[in-house]
């Protein structure tokens, strides 16, 4: 079990451990996990971005890190709504 498709760690393994143990090694990494990190926190953009915990994690190693390609993204969806 992962505590999400796109994040291979924390991993468990309910059929060693019993499906409780295991989800509760994954609910100690969810709660422990940083909050929001402040550039994205202040970004006029956050509304249009699709970036997550795990999307941050696959591009720049932490959990909270903008991604910037996603900010690029995000301002072209913003402004191809203004259009
Ligand atoms: S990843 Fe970029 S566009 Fe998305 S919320 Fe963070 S700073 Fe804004």
């Amino acid at each position: 079990m992962n505590p999400c498709l796109n994040l291979s760690k924390p991993a468990a393994r309910p059929l060693d451990t019993g499906f409780r143990a295991a989800w509760e090694h994954l609910q100690h990494f969810v709660d422990d996990a940083p909050p929001l990190g402040s550039v994205c926190l202040a970004c006029d953009m956050r509304g249009y971005c699709p970036r997550c915990p795990a999307w941050s994690a696959m591009e720049t190693g932490t959990l909270t890190e903008p991604v910037p390609y996603l900010c690029s993204i995000s301002r072209e969806r913003y402004e191809g709504m203004l259009a």
